[in-house]
């Protein structure tokens, strides 16, 4: 796959990072202490347009291509994780409604998401249902002109804060497994909707993850996204697309911890000289700054793969999420080892990094789901592979 950045690229990058660095950073250990969702870094980024970026522009959205918008993510995430997390979930809870939508869902949703007037988020996940979706509880009943939706749903980011889920719930117990999911747009205002518990957790901590109960739920049939059946076809088509989003996080969690440790490196001393000039301490720093690369071009790559519709784009972007979210957890971890004691306390912001990068390798799909992914496709390539189970 052939990308080629630009100078419009180069351009959005600065404008970013520079409001990033600006208003972002210094909001970013507070953030995490208090694990307090920042409402005021979410008004700010719907000021600034970059809650639309991935929304068709006849929405109101900006509609950046897609290197572009990994460029956005990255740049937000150097400063902090939680807050890239506003775009990227805007856009992973719309996706089901920008791939399966009818004009009139897309017309009456699109609008108000772009603007950041109102929030998404993405209900797959469930108590019993993780990286096997089949597993899938939730039921959705159908009663004349609605459905009846009933069930739980677990670690739904911003689930307590968002105005719409889009939900993949069984519509077919009988079908068994995949076959009988669809999806639905569901208002959180609707009557029997609740989110009564966050998680307490490692990173990300200013990003509510919330445990969601529908009772009784009654959802318009013109709130179904695309047929009774096809829920886990535009559950896979959203991830396929929206772990692009996972990757450029991991990059600009990375570059953040790698950028620290550089200016931690050239002023430190021991032994009478800068840590910076030790030969053992700039193979660290070269390996981490060559990982950070490697990623970002792996991601740029799978960028273009999304953005030409490629039709072995889960190939691009489940490869770019699986190097990117590794190489995360390494640099940070990295980083760490260059402060030595300070790297691992919170004075200083890599110890915030690395416990960030971790969720890079687990949402989204975890990292063996990327290589069951990378595999399918590969054997597929190959034209060895088997008919899906
Ligand atoms: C902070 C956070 C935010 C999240 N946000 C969302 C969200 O917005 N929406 C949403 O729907 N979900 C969300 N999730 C859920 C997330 O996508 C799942 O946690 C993830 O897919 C893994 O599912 P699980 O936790 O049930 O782990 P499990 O599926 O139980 O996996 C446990 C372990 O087994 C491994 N494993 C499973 N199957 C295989 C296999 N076939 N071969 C090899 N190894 C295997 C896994 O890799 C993992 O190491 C979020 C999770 C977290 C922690």
């Amino acid at each position: 796959m052939t990308y080629r950045p630009t100078a419009d690229h180069d351009e959005l990058r600065a404008v970013v990072r520079e409001l990033a660095d600006e208003r972002v950073a210094p909001r970013a250990a507070e953030i995490d202490a208090s694990s307090e969702f920042p409402w005021d870094l979410k008004e700010l980024l719907a000021k600034q347009d970059l809650m639309g970026i991935a929304f068709p522009t006849r929405f109101g959205g900006t509609e950046l291509d897609d290197i572009s918008q990994a460029i956005v993510v990255e740049e937000i995430a150097r400063a902090d994780a939680t807050t890239s997390l506003i775009v990227i979930v805007q856009k992973l809870g719309a996706l089901p409604i920008m791939i399966a939508g009818t004009e009139e869902q897309q017309a009456r949703y699109l609008p108000r998401l772009s603007s950041g007037e109102w929030m998404a988020a993405f209900g797959l996940t469930e108590a019993g249902a993780g990286s096997d979706v089949a597993g899938i509880r939730m039921r959705a009943r159908r009663d004349d002109d609605h459905y009846v939706i009933n069930g739980s749903k677990r670690f739904i980011t911003h689930g307590s804060i968002a105005n719409l889920v889009t939900i993949i719930a069984s519509t077919d117990p009988e079908a068994g497994g995949r076959k009988g999911l669809s999806a639905f747009i569901v208002e959180t205002d609707s009557p029997g909707f609740s989110a009564p518990r966050l998680e307490h957790k490692m990173g990300i901590r200013g990003s509510p993850t919330a445990e969601l109960h529908l009772d009784d739920v009654r959802v318009p049939v013109a709130n179904r996204l695309g047929e009774e059946g096809e829920g886990f076809a535009i559950a896979m088509a959203t991830l396929d697309r929206s772990r692009l989003s996972i990757a450029a996080q991991a990059v600009g969690i990375a570059q953040g911890a790698l950028d620290f440790a550089v200016g931690y490196a050239a002023q430190r001393e021991q032994f009478g000289e800068r840590i910076a000039d030790m030969q053992g301490m700039q193979f660290l720093l070269a390996d981490m700054a060559s990982g950070v690369e490697a990623a970002r071009q792996l991601t740029y790559a799978a960028a273009a793969a999304v953005d030409a519709n490629a039709p072995d784009l889960a190939y691009w972007t489940s490869s770019a999420k699986l190097i990117a979210g590794d190489m995360a957890m390494r640099v940070t971890t990295d980083a760490v080892q260059v402060l030595g004691g300070y790297g691992y306390v919170t004075e200083y912001p890599v110890e915030r990094m690395m416990r960030d990068a971790k969720i890079t390798q687990l949402y989204e799909g975890t990292q063996q789901v990327q290589r069951m992914i990378v595999a399918r496709q590969l054997l597929r390539r190959a034209g060895v592979s088997r008919p899906s189970r």
